[in-house]
């Protein structure tokens, strides 16, 4: 082990933070700087310091610099800083401040913070191997559920790619993540992933898009156009909801306001839910704006994307569109921010302190100098639209789709209908009459099965409703082990009734449905179909569902598929779209069941009738009065947002509270419940003398246990964004002991945590 130096007289030294810090080293830390270096050991500079017994060579950024300190104040031996980074451009001063603010914001380590703003390190034109999934994306967290794994690297070089759109470079993920080769080599020798090997050149990007002229706006448009273009003129941070179902001109309307921003001398970002879904996007802005644009796609190999962020920086460009982390492109008189399909859970970062929301660093960046933020939806987040109902932001609203296209027609199918005919497989009489139609028309039909997850509900077959908590009306869970109902919010649990509260109905249903098991139904039904089936095991990486939507598209009768065929793809001929089991997506043991019901079913019954033709939409359930699914069959999001908003408010959700999450991780089962009941005590102790403030109950986490780790977790909910940073900094949480691998808190989470 090298030997911790007394300084000499006059030495300088530095303060820094660890990039990868947990809440045990997120302190600043000091460091001695030798002569050779002295002069480029600046704020913002990053570089390696060996750390902890073991003097591990680790990555940190410069905060300040006492150039003659000599170390007198302290009262420890220091080390030294290794070596300065110099394929990383050093934080600038404004950068610097606003991961303080992120920092403080998200009570987050600083570090961490910091590192969202360092673009990847660059690399000169070589053989570089890289990893990629064999899987979609959307596939991976549920793969990581399953327990499969005893090595957390694997999980998380699995999550690396996932949050990389699928692949990256394996010296990256080795470097990022601190580990060796070996998670890489058993994921790629168990299939998981595959290793492949590319040239990397220093050539860059060539734009070489059709163009795409502009359009004359439409009344409504221009009436958007003008409300916005006001709010830019003020030199003040403006939000806006840009209200508009597909088709109605929203991406026209952004890039206008773009145009514009870039005639006054300013910068534009914008933002999508995955870049890899929207090739369509990215050629309408390559086509309106040529070399002004750079695209932050994920599969950019590292130098590329350190140069694009380059020539952001440098101000050769003026406008940046790509996924979340685009939000931190640096340009120096940013004035626009747009999120498109606003309501995305993409937009949140889930695995990685910080917990982040694109939306609110985009607040962050501009509400110094002022800007415009919009955030755009057919289905907003209930949030979102409740702050443009009091005001608190701007609404415009595109009511009309621009081509005049007819919304589809959609039917509800009640299930229990079905059920007491005899019918006893996933598809009702209607909706297999529906796609013999299509079949003997020749057109195409998709059909929706959402992927269960990893625990279940009780339905009774009499009245369609799932049992609820008393406390949460959140759907109970049912457990098989146990045989019993428990509420994943609060914690109360009970037995199976033996008979409905609702309706005094005795039979239940607790079956679930998957993609496989759907497609062998169908194709006996229609032994000739063509059944293409997209989901985990029929995409395999990046390009894999291109592949399964040309397959689909060439020749294919039935498009059978979960989550991932409701966004992003147009399928022209498509006229019939069905929706196996609404129930599935009804009774999620989410606050927000009913808001993703409403969205979700809102896209997918979108993706009928791109062509010339009407498209017919089949929602099948059990809880067929259920409002979510009235107000999607219906297409009214007002009057989704009534019933839902007046829910919320009753049950102290948000946005009526701010919710947290505290999260436990550790490889001790019980030391890891332990310490987070004692967690909890502190913060109900401080959360007493607050108004509105609550500390529910310890549970198991949604993941309960990851990669051998097991995970508990904490709800907290606060009146306030506020309030739950003072409940956390005023309470002093007991040291954390062995076997707690390590806490996070998340402000407003995306997923359960
Ligand atoms: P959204 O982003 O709301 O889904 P788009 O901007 O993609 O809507 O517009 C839908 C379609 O209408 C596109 O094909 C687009 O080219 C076209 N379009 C948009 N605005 C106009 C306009 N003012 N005049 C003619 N066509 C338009
Ligand atoms: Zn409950």
């Amino acid at each position: 082990m090298e030997q911790p130096l007394f300084l000499e007289e006059g030495k300088m030294t530095a303060e820094v933070y660890l990039l990868s810090a947990t809440k045990a080293t997120q302190n600043k830390y000091t460091y001695a700087v030798k002569e050779e270096i002295a002069g480029k050991i600046l704020p913002g500079v990053i570089c390696y310091v060996p750390f902890g017994g073991g003097n591990r060579k680790t990555q940190a950024v410069v905060w300040n610099v006492n150039p003659e300190d000599n170390g007198k104040n302290l009262k420890y031996k220091i080390k030294e800083i290794s070596e300065v980074c110099d394929n990383f451009r050093p934080l600038s001063n404004e950068e610097m401040l606003l991961a303080e603010r992120m920092s403080e914001f998200y009570f987050s380590p600083l570090g961490n913070c910091a590192r969202c703003l360092i673009p990847p390190e660059g690399n000169k034109g070589r053989e570089v191997r890289f990893a990629k999934l064999t899987m979609p994306v959307s596939e991976v967290d549920s793969l990581c559920r399953e327990d499969r794994f005893r090595n957390i690297s694997q999980v998380k070089v699995l999550q690396y790619l996932k949050d990389c759109g699928g692949s990256a470079q394996i010296g990256e993920i080795m470097k990022d993540l601190s580990c060796s080769e070996s998670p890489v080599k058993t994921l790629a020798k168990n299939k998981f992933i595959e290793i492949y090997t590319e040239k990397i050149t220093q050539e860059d990007e060539w734009v070489k898009a059709v163009e795409y002229p502009a359009m004359k706006l439409t009344e409504e448009q221009n009436n958007a156009f003008d409300k916005i273009k006001a709010m830019l003129s003020e030199n003040k941070l403006s939000e806006c909801l840009v209200h508009g179902v597909t088709g109605s001109g929203k991406t026209e309307l952004y890039l206008r306001l773009i145009e514009h921003v870039i005639s006054e001398g300013s910068q534009a970002i914008m933002l999508v839910p995955e870049i890899s879904l929207t090739p369509q996007m990215e050629a309408r802005f390559t086509g309106r704006f040529g070399n002004r644009v750079t695209v932050l796609h994920s599969r950019l190999s590292n130098s590329a994307r350190n140069r694009r962020w380059e020539k952001i920086a440098s101000g050769e460009v003026s406008v940046a569109l790509g996924a979340r982390s685009a939000v931190f492109a640096p340009f120096k008189n940013l004035k626009l921010i747009i999120l498109d399909e606003e309501q995305e859970l993409t937009y949140k970062s889930e695995e990685q302190e910080p917990h982040y929301h694109a939306a609110e660093i985009a607040k962050l960046r501009l509400e110094n100098d002022g800007g415009v933020i919009l955030y755009g939806s057919a289905t907003p987040r209930l949030e979102t639209f409740y702050r443009a109902k009091r005001r608190d932001i701007g609404y415009v609203r595109l009511a009309e789709r621009v081509n005049a296209k007819p919304l589809p027609r959609v039917e509800i199918v009640n299930m229990r209908d079905e059920l007491d005919v005899g019918v006893k497989g996933m598809f009702s009489r209607k909706l297999i009459s529906e796609i013999e139609n299509n079949l003997n028309a020749g057109k195409k039909s998709l059909i929706f099965v959402h992927r269960r997850g990893f625990s279940g509900n009780v339905i009774c077959t009499d009245c369609g409703k799932s049992f609820k908590c008393r406390h949460c009306n959140i759907p109970m869970t049912y457990h098989s082990k146990t045989g019993r109902l428990i509420c994943h919010y609060c914690g109360n649990t009970a037995t199976v009734p033996e008979v409905c509260p609702s309706c005094g109905g005795k039979k239940f249903d607790k079956r679930s449905f998957g993609t496989e098991k759907a497609e062998s139904e169908l194709q006996k039904l229609f032994p000739s179909a063509k059944i293409v089936r997209m989901d985990a095991d029929t995409t395999s990486g990046r390009e894999g569902h291109l592949k399964v939507i040309e397959n689909f598209t060439r020749d294919g009768d039935i498009l059978l598929g979960t989550q991932m065929i409701a966004k992003g793809h147009d399928f022209p001929d498509v006229t019939l779209v069905g929706v196996v089991s609404c129930d599935s997506l009804i009774n999620f043991n989410d606050y927000r069941a009913s808001e993703r019901t409403f969205q979700l079913l809102t896209q997918v019954a979108g993706r009928a009738g791109r062509g010339s033709e009407p498209g017919r939409v089949i929602f099948q359930a059990l809880d067929v009065d259920n409002y979510s699914l009235n107000a999607a069959c219906s297409q009214d999001y007002f009057k989704f947002f009534e019933t839902e908003i007046k829910l919320r408010e009753s049950l102290y959700f948000p946005p009526f509270c701010v919710m947290t999450v505290i999260g436990f991780i550790g490889r001790d089962d019980r030391g890891t419940f332990e310490y987070g009941r004692e967690c909890r005590k502190a913060l109900s102790e401080t959360a007493a003398k607050m108004k509105g403030a609550e500390v529910l109950n310890i549970l198991r986490a949604n993941v309960q246990k990851l990669a051998g780790k097991y995970r508990w977790r904490i709800i907290m909910k606060t009146a306030t964004r506020e309030d739950a940073l003072e409940l956390l900094k005023n309470t002093k949480f007991p040291k954390q002991p062995g076997g707690v691998a390590s806490v996070i808190t998340d402000i407003a989470p995306g997923n359960m945590f």
